[in-house]
């Protein structure tokens, strides 16, 4: 069947998932079931370090406890690295993309000699030192093994993208956003460890698997401009985007991985049903 409604979830395996997350995944599996469109599940798993086995076995069992079901095979980020790197090849040859040797602490530093730059969502931003340090410095202390990151040049990423000016988005309310190619300054696509960012991942699959609605919590609201600004390099789709609202417990704190106490498999241990899972979401998702 040809449907145009796909969502995903897309939880990352370094942890239990909790009472936010079960929230997360249902507003998407719930939105496709509405639409009569597709729900798929993928692992977002490219930093090796933090993401565990278990984790994904658990993410399987949460969701099936939920009466969750999804489109198998599910994508694990990690068995697709050379798709993340046939896009920074493309990056690459489009020039938007530099190397990056600089320690957190340097950057730091040159941070703290000029306060007035630019600052994002994030925090400052990356000060460019690299743009403007000799090719042959960078090469050499590459090939005495530092450790480099590969950076987006915000800068000419919206020169090229201005051609297709303004950058938009849409959400799920009908509502137009304006993405700005500079909002995050020159973000790091990969790293030499992890050959891929969150970023360019999770741009690369929605587009890859067709994600025509994309459903995530409202702290990756900004995360958007990025994303979309690597579809307009890439000339990928644009989704419509969907930030739900993140919930909160009794004392106002969000919802955490590290609440140990609230993970849904310790719910389930002491005796939760699904449907209580159901009926505390709504009351949660009352509150916010
Ligand atoms: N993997 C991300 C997370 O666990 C979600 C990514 C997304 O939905 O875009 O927070």
């Amino acid at each position: 069947m040809h449907t145009a409604f796909v969502t995903r979830f897309a939880p990352s395996p370094t942890g239990k998932l909790h009472l936010g997350h079960a929230f997360s995944a249902l507003t998407a599996f719930e939105a496709a079931q509405k639409a009569g469109g597709r729900f798929l599940l993928r692992i977002e798993d490219i930093d090796q370090s933090r993401c565990r086995d278990p984790y994904i076995s658990g993410i399987f069992e949460d969701l099936e406890w939920l009466g969750i079901t999804w489109e198998r095979p599910v994508r694990r980020q990690s068995e697709h690295f050379s798709d993340y790197q046939s896009a920074l090849d493309r990056l690459k040859s489009m020039g938007v993309l530099y190397k990056c040797i600089c320690t957190r602490k340097d950057i730091a530093a040159e941070i703290a000699r000029s306060p007035s730059a630019p600052h994002g969502p994030d925090g400052a931003h990356y000060p460019g030192t690299c743009k403007h340090r000799p090719a042959t410095e960078i090469a050499q202390a590459i090939s005495d093994g530092h450790p480099f990151a590969l950076r987006l040049d915000s800068m000419r990423a919206a020169k090229l993208i201005a051609a297709h000016n303004p950058l938009l988005f849409t959400d799920n309310e009908g509502h137009v956003h304006e993405a700005d190619p500079l909002a995050f300054g020159d973000v790091v696509l990969a790293r030499k460890d992890t050959p891929t960012s969150y970023h360019l991942a999770v741009t690369v699959d929605d587009a890859l698997q067709g994600i025509s609605h994309v459903v995530r919590g409202e702290d990756l609201f900004h995360a958007t401009h990025i994303h979309r600004t690597l579809q307009a390099l890439l000339g990928l789709p644009s989704p419509v985007y969907h930030h739900h609202k993140l919930l909160l417990n009794e004392t106002g704190r969000r919802l955490a991985k590290r609440d140990k106490a609230q993970s849904l498999h310790s719910l389930r241990q002491s005796g939760w049903t699904a449907q209580d899972v159901r009926e505390r979401l709504d009351r949660l998702s009352a509150n916010c």
